[in-house]
Parts: structure tokens; C-alpha cells; sequence
């Protein structure tokens, strides 16, 4: 009997590029020995490799090296290269997939009752939960009492999380495990959703995404208005106060319109960025701004303003808050249109 040389635990990269950078960035921290194969090395390649977090084989992967793997991950950027290493790896009988799966689940703004059904069956059936900060005790109190419940918020790596952290221990728990990847609202708005995604697909691993109630939905439900309007508004926008950059940059002029509604997200230390870009752009001061904190959960509060007042209003605010350009709460409205009758 021909004896196969075993490589316990490991993972092969074709490929040696930005994109082997990337889809080693998750799997450093796994344990998994890393085998990557490929002439012409990107510097980060290199650095891992005199680092001892990896080995570099400066050639193209061929089948013997292939023989004993735990699994191949192909990932030369170019998808001819990239047939051809899942060939081999198919050859050498190394196409067994993962077992484990993420599903990524919204959930909501905070009320329980506001996840659904899907996400509350998801929860039952996790047997690792890796949740948002935003995600109150009330819902995780609905999951497996089994599960292992780990917050990508503070613990663990120190204050606060990296990014590559959270996606490394995704690709660990997710290799083999059911794992529900918790976000607060809507895993797709402003929850990085996508980094996570390329983490787990160049790692080999299923997902699924279950929509969630995003917070803008819920406020807007919660102050009795409709998001879009006859005659008012024909479309809404969903931004947020920052992105990588800092303040973020909008489209000022059609945000500073009449009857413009938007759903600021992540927007109080930017709110007087924000007042400022749509003043100069024509805004109203009187414009109404509604901001809605804990959305949903039983420390909502409405605080109903005006463009020109907004940064005042949100000295109060102290907890997650979405500001509402251009909604005022049902209430005030119908308040407002009998003054003026
Ligand atoms: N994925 C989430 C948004 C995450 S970004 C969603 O779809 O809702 C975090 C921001 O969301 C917060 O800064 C705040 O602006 C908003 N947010 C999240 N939960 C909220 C809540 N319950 N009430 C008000 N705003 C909330």
C-alpha cells in the first residue's frame, strides 16, 4: 500500500498576490498551517512568510504538493489559474467541502418581538452566536442555551475589535460549526457586511443572510410616518454621519430639497457637519429633524427638532440614535397643519 503523506491541519494557497492577501488575512490566526504557492510574492506575503506565519513556495503549486491537504484555497486573481488549482485539488480528492455554515441574521432594532421568525428559529438552532454590540440581552436570552455566545464588541482582543479579528474567528467557528453572525437592524445597512462575506468565501464557507428591521424603519414606524410620500418625497435615503474617511460626503443639493427625507445613520458627532453642508446648500433652518434613540427598546425617546436646533437637541443623547431629516412625528404634523388652517 502506498503510503499518502499526511499535512494535518493544512491549507494550501494557490497563488501569491493581493488576492492570496486577502484571503490569508482571516486565516492567520486559525492555527492552520499555511503552504502559499506562487512566483513573484506581494511584500505582505513575504513579511508573513520571514514572520513564521506561513510558508512561501516561490513556484506554481503542483499536484504532489497537493497530496495529504486539509484544502485548497485558489486564489491567483486569475480565474484560468484558479481552474486550474481547484483541478488539481479536485484530482487529488481535497473537494470536500466545510461542514460548518454562517447564517447572517438581523436583528432589528432591539424589541424581540421586531426579529423574525426565521432569525428567532436561527437562535434556537446556533451553536455559536457572534453578536454586535447593539444587540440587547432580550434577544440573546431566545438563543440555545447551549451556544456559545461571543460579543465582537469589547472583550476577547482588548477594547475593541478589528475588523480582521472579527473575520478570522468567523472562519475559525465557521470552518465547522452552525454559527449565526448577529447585527443589529439589517446585517446589509452599514454593517460591514461585506468584509465578512469575502472572509468566508475565500475560506470556502457557506453562508446565508436573514433581512433584519433597520433602525430607520422601525423610527419611522415608532413616529407614525410614512419613509416615502405622495407628492412629498419620491424616494429616501439611507447615509450615514461617517465612513472610513471621517465626516461622510453627500449629495448636499438633493439632501437640502424641500420635503427631502433622510435616515442619518451614525450621525451625532457629524450633526453639525450635517446642518452646516445643507444650510449652505439651501436647507430651511425650520427643516423638522426627528431623532430617535434606542429605537424600539424600552428607553426610546422622540425628540422632535429642526435642522437649525439638531446639534443642541443631541446633547441629550446618549444612546444609538437615527436622525430623520425631514419626518416630524405624526402628532406634530397633524398639530401643525390645524394651526395653520
Ligand atoms: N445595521 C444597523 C445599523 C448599524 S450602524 C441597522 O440596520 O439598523 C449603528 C447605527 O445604527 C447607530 O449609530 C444608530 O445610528 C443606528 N441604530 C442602531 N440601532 C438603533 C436603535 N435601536 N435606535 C436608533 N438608532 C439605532
Amino acid at each position: 500500500m502506498t503510503q499518502i503523506p499526511r499535512q494535518p491541519n493544512t491549507i494550501l494557497i494557490a497563488g501569491a498576490g493581493s488576492c492570496a492577501v486577502a484571503a490569508l488575512r482571516p486565516l492567520l490566526a486559525t492555527g492552520a498551517h499555511l503552504r502559499v504557492f506562487g512566483p513573484n510574492p506581494a511584500p505582505q506575503i513575504t513579511a508573513w512568510a520571514e514572520a513564521g506565519a506561513l510558508s512561501h513556495i516561490p513556484r506554481v503549486l503542483t499536484f504532489s504538493d497537493v497530496i495529504g491537504a486539509d484544502r485548497l484555497i485558489a486564489a491567483t486573481g486569475n480565474t484560468a489559474q484558479d481552474i486550474a488549482a481547484k483541478d488539481i485539488a479536485a484530482r487529488a480528492g481535497l473537494d470536500h467541502p466545510t461542514t460548518g455554515h454562517v447564517h447572517f441574521v438581523g436583528a432589528g432594532p432591539g424589541d424581540p418581538d421586531l426579529l423574525t421568525f426565521r432569525a428567532h428559529t436561527l437562535l434556537r438552532e446556533a451553536e455559536v452566536i457572534l453578536h454586535d454590540r447593539l444587540v440587547p440581552d432580550a434577544i440573546l436570552a431566545l438563543a440555545n442555551p447551549a451556544a456559545k455566545i461571543i460579543e465582537t464588541g469589547k472583550t476577547a482582543f482588548g477594547p475593541s475589535w478589528s475588523q480582521g479579528d472579527i473575520n478570522a474567528l468567523l472562519v475559525a467557528h465557521g470552518a465547522n460549526a452552525r454559527v449565526v453572525r448577529l447585527k443589529s437592524g439589517d446585517s446589509g445597512i452599514f454593517g460591514r457586511l461585506d468584509e465578512e462575506m469575502d472572509a468566508l468565501d475565500a475560506a470556502g464557507i457557506a453562508y446565508t443572510i436573514t433581512p433584519g428591521i433597520t433602525a430607520s424603519v422601525a423610527a419611522a414606524a415608532t413616529l407614525k410616518t410614512s419613509l416615502t410620500k405622495r407628492g412629498r418625497n419620491t424616494g429616501l435615503r439611507i447615509i450615514t454621519g461617517h465612513d472610513t474617511e471621517g465626516y461622510a460626503d453627500h449629495d448636499w443639493r438633493t439632501l437640502a430639497e424641500p420635503g427631502a427625507v433622510a435616515a442619518i445613520y451614525m450621525g451625532k458627532s457629524a450633526a453639525t457637519y450635517l446642518r452646516g453642508r445643507l444650510l449652505m446648500h439651501g436647507a430651511e433652518d425650520a427643516t423638522p429633524v426627528t431623532i430617535v434613540e434606542n429605537a424600539s427598546r424600552p428607553d426610546q425617546r422622540i425628540l422632535p427638532t429642526t435642522l437649525l436646533s439638531l446639534p443642541d437637541a443631541l446633547d441629550a443623547v446618549t444612546g444609538p440614535a437615527v436622525l430623520m431629516l425631514g419626518l416630524a412625528p405624526r402628532e406634530a404634523a397633524a398639530f401643525a397643519l390645524k394651526e395653520a388652517l
